[in-house]
């Protein structure tokens, strides 16, 4: 008894936000749609163009960095 009222303030704390990602392996912009939750995946994220699956509890940082790095070099012919 009084318990459910406590669990939902836990909810409220602990709310999912959905954040667009730019695709690791097609780059896609803000291809992935993924629940965030504490800077982490909460939930499979899957890209819009090429179904690429960003896993559960990938960091966001590790993401945004692997798409940093992913920008191809210019090449000087
Ligand atoms: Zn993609």
């Amino acid at each position: 008894m009084g318990k459910i009222e406590f669990a939902n303030c836990q909810d409220v704390r602990n709310q999912k936000k959905i954040r667009e990602l730019d695709c690791p392996r097609c780059h896609e912009p803000g291809g992935i749609e993924a629940f965030v939750k504490d800077g982490i995946l909460a939930e499979d994220g899957v890209c819009d163009n090429c179904g690429y699956i960003l896993p559960e509890g990938t960091e966001l940082e590790e993401v945004e960095y692997e798409a940093l790095k992913g920008i191809p070099e210019k090449l000087e012919l």
